[in-house]
C-alpha cells in the first residue's frame, strides 16, 4: 500500500454540555482528523487529544505539530506499509499496526497523535479490501452495552435528575465524575435513588494517598464509597502512582480501575504485578493505537481482569471503531460509548445511535463512518496536505 499523502484537518467543535471533571471544564472540543490517501484507497484517523493538556500531556495543538513535523514525514519516508500475505484479516491489520508502531517509534510518547495515523492507515487497508473492522477483529456480536458519563455538578439534586433521564433513556450503567468535595454526598444521592443501577466513579487522579492531603482530598475518603456498591473507582490517584494505587486497592472493597496510568501493555503488566489494577479502562488513543489496545485487552483477559472501553468525547468515526473494539470478549463491563450527538455543530461523522443502552458494532468496510464532506467543510478551520515523494 503506497501512501501518496496525508491530509490533516482541524475541526472546531464545541460541546453542547460542558464536560466538567476534577481537572477542569472542557467546552471546546477541537478534533484533528488525518486522511491517508493511498493507491486505491483512503482512510480516516481521529485524534483523541483534548484542547488542553489536562487529561494527559497531549493536547490538540501539540498533536497537530507533532503530526505535521515528525510523524507524517516518518510515515511518508518509510517503505510502504504492507501486511505480509497469507494471514487472516486479524493477522493482517495487527501486522500493519505493528509496522506503523515501528515506523513512528523514533518519536517518544505522543501516543494519541500516533494512534491517529495508525487508525487512518488501518482504515485505508480495510476499505481497500472491503473488510469491516469487526471482521478483522473477529468480533461477532451485533451491538454492545453503552454507558453514560455525567460530569461534576453544583447540586446533587441536579445530578440525580440527570441520571434519572439517562436511566429513562435505557442506560444501565452510569459513570459519575468525582472530585475532592464532590464525592460521598452526590454518589450516595444517586445510589439511594437507583439501588440497582450499574454505577461507577472516575476521579481522574484527584486524590492523594497521604493524610497530609487533608480529609477532603485524602484517598481514605474513598473508603466511604464502598457502601455504594460501585462497579469500580476509576483512577483515584495520580497516573504515575502505581505503588500508592496498590496500597489503596488493598484498603478498598470497591475494585480500583486504571485509566490514565495504563499507557502501554508494559504499564498494565506492571500495574497487575503490583496489585494496582482490578479493572482496566482501554482507550486506543491513550495507548497509541488499536493494536496496542488489543494487546492490553488480551493481557487483561488472560489475567481475569475486567475491561471496558473508554471514551474521549469522540466523533461518530472513532466511536464506531471503539464500539466495535468493545465487542471483544474481554470487554465485560459497559464502555463510555453513549452520549449521542454531543457537538453544537453536529457530529461530522454522524453520532453513534444509542438504542436501549446499546450501540451497534460497525459492519461496513473500514473502522467507522467516513465524515460527510459537507459537514466537514462547515467545521474545518485548517487543513494541511503533506505529500509523499
Ligand atoms: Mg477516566
Amino acid at each position: 500500500m503506497i501512501v501518496e499523502g496525508v491530509e490533516l484537518r482541524w475541526l472546531d467543535l464545541h460541546l453542547r454540555t460542558p464536560h466538567r471533571t476534577s481537572y477542569g471544564t472542557d467546552t471546546n472540543r477541537p478534533v484533528i482528523l488525518a486522511r491517508v490517501v493511498c493507491d486505491g484507497a483512503e482512510g480516516w484517523g481521529e485524534c483523541a487529544a483534548f484542547a488542553e493538556p489536562t487529561y494527559s500531556e497531549e493536547y490538540a495543538e501539540g498533536a497537530w505539530e507533532v503530526l505535521r513535523r515528525h510523524l507524517v514525514p516518518r510515515l511518508l519516508a518509510a517503505p510502504p506499509p504492507t501486511a505480509p500475505p497469507g494471514g487472516s484479516a486479524r493477522d493482517g491489520w495487527l501486522a500493519l499496526s505493528g509496522l506503523l508502531r515501528g515506523t513512528l517509534a523514533g518519536v517518544v510518547g505522543h501516543r494519541m497523535a500516533k494512534a491517529t495515523l495508525e487508525m487512518a492507515v488501518v482504515d485505508a487497508s480495510l476499505r481497500a479490501s472491503g473488510t469491516p473492522f469487526a471482521a478483522a477483529l473477529g468480533v461477532e456480536v451485533a451491538d454492545v452495552d453503552a454507558g453514560a458519563v455525567v460530569g461534576t455538578r453544583d447540586d446533587p439534586g441536579e445530578l440525580v435528575d440527570e441520571v434519572e433521564a439517562l436511566v429513562a433513556a435505557g442506560y444501565r450503567r452510569v459513570k459519575l465524575k468525582i472530585a475532592p468535595g464532590w464525592d460521598t454526598v452526590p454518589v450516595e444521592a444517586v445510589r439511594d435513588r437507583f439501588p440497582d443501577l450499574g454505577l461507577q466513579v472516575d476521579a481522574n487522579g484527584a486524590y492523594r494517598l497521604d493524610a497530609a492531603a487533608g480529609d477532603a482530598a485524602s484517598a481514605d475518603r474513598l473508603r466511604r464509597l464502598d457502601d455504594a456498591h460501585l462497579l469500580c473507582v476509576e483512577q483515584p490517584l495520580a497516573a504515575d502512582d502505581l505503588v500508592g494505587t496498590a496500597t489503596l486497592a488493598r484498603r478498598l472493597s470497591t475494585p480500583v480501575c486504571l485509566d490514565e496510568s495504563v499507557t502501554s501493555l508494559r504499564r498494565l503488566e506492571e500495574a497487575l504485578a503490583l496489585g494496582a489494577c482490578g479493572v482496566v479502562c482501554i482507550k486506543p488513543g491513550r495507548l497509541g493505537g488499536y493494536g496496542e489496545a488489543v494487546a492490553v485487552h488480551d493481557a487483561a483477559r488472560a489475567a481475569g481482569v475486567p475491561a471496558w472501553c473508554g471514551g474521549m468525547l469522540e466523533t461518530g468515526l472513532a466511536r464506531a471503531a471503539n464500539a466495535t473494539l468493545a465487542g471483544l470478549a474481554g470487554f465485560t463491563l459497559p464502555g463510555d460509548l453513549g452520549g449521542g450527538d454531543r457537538f453544537e455543530e453536529g457530529d461530522p461523522a454522524g453520532a453513534l445511535a444509542v438504542t436501549a443502552g446499546r450501540v451497534a458494532v460497525w459492519r461496513q468496510a473500514g473502522m467507522g463512518p467516513a465524515p460527510r464532506p459537507d459537514a466537514l467543510r462547515r467545521v474545518t478551520s485548517r487543513t494541511e496536505w503533506l505529500a509523499g515523494s
